[in-house]
């Protein structure tokens, strides 16, 4: 027995493998058997098991359901002599526990009933309703607008491996079901992390065979929960095209372009993941689009990590690039800003249509905030569709549709001026293509006010449906006419406080007080009248003819709207679903208006320039500042940001880029330079201006950061092995055409340890990879290697010494720094005085030092740490007693008996201290 299997049965709860045994099942309810049945077919998910209006969850599911949850757990009955524990979650809240559940790693699959239970009793009374699993939960596979964040993308992603070549072939499927949203790209084992990370999927599938093998560790080490193993035959790449051919209702896939083997076992992975996971019902997803890996910039994990370009270390949403920039007024806006921030092109071509379209909005400032104006009213298209094309969507989907087609429509008239630049005039024929019928229709039929479910109606506008309006009549005139029969009885009997009331077990009822039911029972015409149907504690039921009469009337007219309401919402779901692509398409368009005119509305608000970018290895910056710095010292109302220029490009005439040695005080801005500079390349290679005065960049292919320190303690690597990995990932995969920053690499080892290995790392950036380059270091020895290496320069943070402190200029210029002030900075943290002044002795000493002469040897020459201490505290607290007693003395006075006592009282003294 297992240890798990220990504490389940210290627990006392059946495990689903016990569960699924011959004993238990020969012994299970039919009940029970149903679920049993179920929960063995879905081993991997909590199972919502539907009773009435609760989803009920039992045995281990229950309780950690109701862990996750904090809700109350109860037993309902025994299975195999032991109490079966259960949990509930009313049908009406789900999405609220799904949610909480998914968010904690859980899968879910809901089981609903299948057939009506009057179904069943015809099968005997103790027949159990047919159930089953309508939906697998899971993170990658969620539509509800509840469970998503309406910024973020949320993408299925499927990773497939094929051997047989020198090198495994991989690739990549990504898809996102709330949007319809469809890519592969081809990937490598060196490359795979990176590719994940780029497009940050809620869910990984992964072969079982790739998903145990050592190779995969590195990546499953950082995304952890997110991947979950598939069996290997989901991924097959024989049957794969077939699968994909199939699911878009095609015969052959060559219209769709050409795919590698592995990518066609990704995406057919990812379509049956889907389909197992949807189970009756398919998202409309949109065709398979192909990304080359070299369309991107490659930024590598750590960098990605480093730079905070969406979330900070700590995991938040403040602080980062994406939030500094992002002044998108929709949901589908924010959505492909994140992309485009995570995956900058490579293209110049590409980048500058992108560009022009900011172009354009920023020389019209008041046709770019109409535009955003109008766009602050667009809801989620997208989502709302895929909700409504998966059997989901309520009728205020239905109004988002209509909603979103209305806001198009006046959009698509704003944008009809000339020369609409960039990728404005394609967005523009997208949205003017949406069809002005279907608008029309829904604007028709749907209500003012909508409700969230279509279950109780009221969502057909008066007046649509001649047939709705007539029952609908029937139904409210009805009820007034059982308001005016409660009255006229109430009159007849003179019971005042007669009612007429409603339940679902016995319909419509008089209600009469015990003490007052004689006047309905006493006499041969009130018999006859008032049919007795239940006596109560203190109150007695009936009914009349009249009364159930119009109960039938009612409730036929009821049944007969809602049919009538059922019927119009299919036929307007199916009219939005033959539309799906041109909203989609309209809805992308859309979002591209909204990216542009915000990155033009932030370029206005923070004076960004447009940057120029081509196929060069120019990277010539001129007043560029940190996006996310500046904005946090403008809100902290601190001293303005100060603009540094940065000149990278070549001059060897061969395209190879310069590398700067940046030293300079700690605190002095050496970090936030680094930075901003990869930042203003990110920017300017996803389309965006750049917060600088001026800006030329060749395109960057690959950006590479190594900043700061962490250890990396859960994988056994410490900070210094850390930086190590990553400097080696640096080395070896920096091409001509890349940037690499570098912050103080060797610090986390011995002195001359540290410097060599970050001497040599500069010679090989400047040798082998010939990148363009920024190495910022304390390593002031460095700065020799501009003699001889050519293309190597050194900057300096300067500073401005005052009275013994420092201030930092944080400007950069030519030169090298001749110290670090770090013991200024040290004081300035608040170390204490004496550790301070203890430093600077120190530093005093070794700058004197002949430098050949080790430092052990000089530390010999410096008075006892303690000493200094005691010397300083003695100091700080005044005359000791043995020093008031010296004072106290006048020699002169003294017979040598007494100067004898003196001198032996001090000694005293002296022995107390
Ligand atoms: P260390 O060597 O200790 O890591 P550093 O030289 O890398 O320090 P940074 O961390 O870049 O210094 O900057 C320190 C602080 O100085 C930042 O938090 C920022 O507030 C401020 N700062 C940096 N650059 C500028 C600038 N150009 N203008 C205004 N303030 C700046």
């Amino acid at each position: 027995m297992s240890v798990n299997d220990q504490i389940v049965r210290a627990n006392d709860i059946l495990s689903t493998a016990e569960l699924a045994s011959d004993e238990s099942r020969a012994s299970a309810t039919p009940m029970m058997e149903q679920y049993i049945e179920i929960k063995a077919t879905n081993p991997d998910s909590m199972l919502f098991y539907r009773m009435g209006d609760f989803y009920e969850l039992f045995f281990q599911d229950a309780v950690d359901a109701s862990r996750a949850l904090g809700i109350t757990l109860t037993k309902r009955g025994q299975h195999m002599g032991l109490d079966i524990p259960m949990c509930g979650v009313p049908v009406h809240a789900a999405d609220d526990y799904l949610q909480k559940l998914i968010a904690v790693g859980f899968r879910v699959a809901v089981c609903e009933q299948v057939e009506d239970p009057a179904e069943a009793k015809k099968r005997g009374s103790k027949s159990v309703v047919r159930r089953d699993v309508v939906r697998l939960v899971t993170p990658g596979t969620l539509t509800e607008e509840k469970l998503l964040s309406p910024s973020d993308a949320n993408y299925l992603m499927a990773v497939a491996r094929i051997r047989g070549g020198a090198e495994p072939a991989m690739a990549l499927a990504w898809i996102d079901i709330s949007t319809g949203i469809f890519r592969l790209s081809e990937t490598a084992q060196g490359q795979l992390l990176a590719d994940i990370l780029r497009i940050d999927p809620r869910e990984l599938i992964v072969p079982d065979t790739l998903f145990h093998d050592p190779e995969f560790r590195p990546v499953l080490d950082v995304v952890g929960r997110v991947a979950v193993p598939q069996p290997a035959v989901l991924f097959d790449s024989a049957t794969a095209e077939g699968r994909i051919a199939r699911y878009f209702g095609v015969s052959t896939l060559d219209g769709f372009g050409t795919f590698s083997r592995a990518e066609l076992a990704a995406a057919s992975a990812a379509i049956s993941y889907v389909e197992k996971t949807q189970i009756a019902e398919r998202p409309p997803l949109g065709r398979p689009e192909r990304e080359s890996s070299a369309s991107t910039l490659f930024i590598d994990p750590a960098t990605r990590g480093n730079l905070e370009l969406v979330r900070t270390q700590s995991g938040d949403r403040a602080g980062t690039l994406l939030k500094a920039i992002d002044r998108t007024v929709t949901s589908g806006g924010a959505r492909l800003l994140a992309e485009r921030l995570m995956s900058p092109l490579t293209d110049p071509d590409a980048i500058n249509v992108r560009l022009d379209s900011i172009a354009m909005l920023g020389e019209c400032p008041s046709f770019s905030e109409d535009l955003r104006r109008a766009l602050k009213a667009l809801p989620d298209m997208p989502r709302a569709l895929s909700r409504i094309a998966l059997g989901r969507g309520g009728p205020r989907d239905l109004g988002a549709i209509l909603q979103g087609l209305s806001v198009s429509a006046g959009i698509a008239q704003t944008m009809v001026v000339e020369d609409l630049g960039g990728e404005l005039a394609g967005a523009r024929a997208a949205i003017a293509a949406l069809p002005i019928d279907l608008s029309h229709r829904l604007a028709v039929m749907l209500a003012d006010e909508l409700p969230l479910l279509k279950r109780d109606g009221g969502f057909i506008r008066e007046g649509a449906d001649g047939e709705l309006d007539e029952m609908r009549a029937l139904r409210d005139q009805s009820r007034r006419v059982i308001a005016g029969l409660q009255l006229q009885y109430a009159e007849e009997t003179g019971v005042k406080s007669l009612k007429i009331k409603h339940n679902n077990v016995l319909g419509y009822f008089i209600e009469v007080s015990a003490g007052n039911a004689s006047a309905l029972t006493d006499g041969d015409e009130a018999k006859a009248r008032f049919i007795h149907r239940q006596t109560m504690a203190g109150a007695m039921r009936f009914t009349t003819t009249v009364l159930s009469e119009l109960e039938t009337k009612i409730a036929n007219a009821a049944d007969r709207a809602l049919a009538i309401e059922f019927a119009a919402f299919d036929g307007l779901v199916e009219a939005v679903v033959a539309e799906a692509e041109a909203i989609k398409a309209a809805a992308r368009a859309l979002a591209v208006v909204d990216v542009s005119a915000g990155l033009a509305a932030l370029a206005e608000e923070q004076a960004y320039c447009r940057p120029t970018v081509d196929s060069s290895t120019m990277f010539a910056i001129v007043g560029g500042r940190h996006p996310v710095v500046e904005q946090a010292l403008r809100r902290q109302q601190a001293a303005a940001f100060v603009a540094n220029s940065c000149d990278l490009s070549p001059d060897d005439g061969k395209g190879h880029g310069a590398i700067w040695l940046l030293t300079g005080p700690n605190m002095g801005g050496k970090s936030t330079f680094l930075r901003q500079n990869a930042l203003i390349a990110i920017l300017a290679q996803m389309g965006a201006y750049v917060p600088a005065e001026s800006a030329y960049i060749g395109v960057v292919d690959r950006l590479f950061s190594r900043v700061g320190a962490s250890d990396d303690l859960a994988r056994g690597r410490s900070t210094f092995m850390v930086e190590m990995v990553e400097t080696a990932a640096i080395l070896n995969q920096a091409t001509d055409r890349s940037l690499v920053i570098l912050d103080e690499i060797g610090r986390g080892t011995a002195t001359f340890d540290g410097l060599s290995i970050a001497w040599a790392a500069v010679e090989h950036l400047h040798e082998a990879n010939r990148c363009r380059g920024l190495f910022a270091t304390h390593f002031h020895e460095l700065t020799v290697l501009s003699e001889k290496l050519a293309r190597l320069s050194n900057a300096t943070m300067r500073v401005k010494e005052w009275d013994g402190d420092v201030i930092f200029l944080h400007e950069v210029g030519p030169g090298a720094a001749d110290r670090s002030y770090g013991i200024q900075v040290a004081r300035l943290a608040g170390l204490p005085p004496s550790v301070v002044a203890r430093a600077k002795d120190v530093l005093a000493k070794l700058e004197d030092a002949d430098r050949k002469n080790p430092a052990s040897q000089l530390i010999d020459d410096l008075p006892l740490f303690q000493v200094a201490v005691r010397r300083e505290e003695a100091q700080r607290s005044g005359p000791s007693k043995v020093e008031e007693l010296v004072k106290g003395l006048s020699p002169d006075d003294m017979t040598p008996r007494e100067a004898l006592d003196a001198l032996y009282a001090l000694k005293k003294e002296l022995g107390k201290a």
